[in-house]
């Protein structure tokens, strides 16, 4: 064995460490699919330039087919990881055909007449369509994308270009003159080093989003209730300031409690009772804008940060609320829900714990005053500068 195969022989290992390293990163974000597509488009391809590294023309010949089988599958491998990754799919039955194609091909040129050159450039004509079925999907999808996945995007693209590239380059160089052994010729170890960079360089940024994903996933958890996936107390406390300072923008706070909570609970199981959370989730979600906050607060206690202009206008949001939720509820319960509110609005001079305090105190006059109500205060400062409520049933 010759010091450059030995060389050689690094790439195909790095292919298959890189693609452990996919598989790894699967592990842990399992629901990530697309990864373990991408690690077998990193695993496949390295038996075959494995073996191309070790071996004569002549063998190349005879296992052309199954190593054109290697090449051909990792390489859709990889346009069906893309396509996963931003929401489609590679085309699999086009994929069939041009394998299928290729395939008989080089049977043809390997074990009928023996054409090393047209072989290489029908194996490599076959891998370029593979890809653009690849391109195809992952342009197809409408979702706005973060800006290290347009950079995967932009890399992949880089990927397809050097494909097609390479099949030129093999023409260009290979067609004239007697052939050499093509695995110790300089084209073979220019191609690997240019595979190897490229192979490194997209791997980095594949798990630079891999990364991002799981930091996005770890706050999602953090921040998120996992039965109404609203937003959690600790996300509230954490983002409800930063509105509260918006210069110019008025919010209202309204916390809001289901009646009689447990006597659904009671009667008709705590699944059902989770059903019902889930629904008032729902409909308090259907009636906010974009950046207004909906939180579970605990419980069947639901807090809600909305932006408007005046209180009046508040309450008529959640005057909707209740009303819808008596109405939606009936596809669960015998009787309609019901829920008391209690709204204020937010003062730029009063801590959030003193808005909270004040809104709960409407709350509790609404449920003395027979529940199914919304409590409304203008002032919100103290407990002795209140002012008088406003009880709408
Ligand atoms: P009120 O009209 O005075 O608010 O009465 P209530 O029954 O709604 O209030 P109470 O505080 O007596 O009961 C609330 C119940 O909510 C008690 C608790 O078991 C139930 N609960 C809290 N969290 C969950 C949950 O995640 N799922 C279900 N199913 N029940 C929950
Ligand atoms: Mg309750
Ligand atoms: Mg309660």
């Amino acid at each position: 064995m010759q010091a450059s195969q030995y060389f050689s022989l690094i790439v195909p290992v790095c292919g298959v460490l890189l693609g452990l390293a996919l598989v790894v990163c699967w592990t842990v974000l399992r629901q990530h699919r697309y990864l373990l597509w991408l690690a077998a488009a990193y695993i496949l391809p390295a038996v075959p330039l494995a073996a191309q590294t070790l071996m004569s023309n002549e063998q190349l010949a005879r296992t052309a087919v199954l190593l054109g089988a290697f090449y051909l599958s990792g390489l859709w491998a990889m346009a069906q990881g893309m396509a996963l990754k931003y929401g489609g799919v590679a085309h699999p039955r086009l994929a069939a055909v041009v394998g299928v194609l290729a395939l008989g091909l080089l049977y043809y040129f390997s074990q009928v007449t023996d054409q090393l050159r047209i072989r290489i450039l029908v194996l490599n004509l076959a891998m370029v369509l593979l890809l653009l079925l690849g391109v195809m999907a992952v342009y197809r999808q409408r979702r706005p994308v973060h800006g290290l996945e347009r950079l995967l995007r932009a890399s992949y693209l880089v990927f397809v270009a050097y494909s097609v590239l390479r099949p030129a380059i093999v023409a260009l160089f290979l067609w004239e003159g007697t052939l050499p052994e093509l695995s110790s010729s300089p084209l073979w170890l220019l191609m690997l080093a240019v595979n190897l960079l490229l192979s490194l360089w997209f791997i980095a940024v594949l798990l630079a989003v891999s990364v991002r994903e799981m930091f996005v996933i770890l706050k999602h958890e953090r921040d998120r209730d996992s039965l109404t996936q609203l937003l959690n107390r600790r996300a509230f406390f954490e983002q409800a300031p930063a509105r509260m300072r918006q210069p110019g923008v008025q919010w209202a706070l309204v916390v809001c409690d289901v009646d009689h909570f447990k006597h659904i609970n009671d009667s008709l199981g705590h699944g059902m009772g989770d059903e019902v959370l889930k629904l008032v989730a729902q409909v308090l979600v259907q009636h906010v804008r974009q950046d207004d906050l909906v939180v579970r607060f605990g419980g069947e206690e639901f807090v809600l940060m909305l932006r408007c202009t005046d209180l009046e206008g508040a309450v008529a949001v959640v005057q909707r609320m209740r009303e819808q939720l008596a109405l939606e509820s009936l596809r669960l319960l015998p009787q309609p829900l019901t829920a008391s509110f209690g709204v204020v609005m937010c003062d730029a001079m009063a801590s959030l714990q003193t808005l909270l305090r004040h809104a709960d105190t409407l709350l509790y006059e609404a449920k003395r005053a027979g529940r199914n109500r919304v409590v409304s205060s203008l002032v919100a400062l103290s407990p002795a500068t209140v002012a008088p409520a406003v009880v709408q049933g």
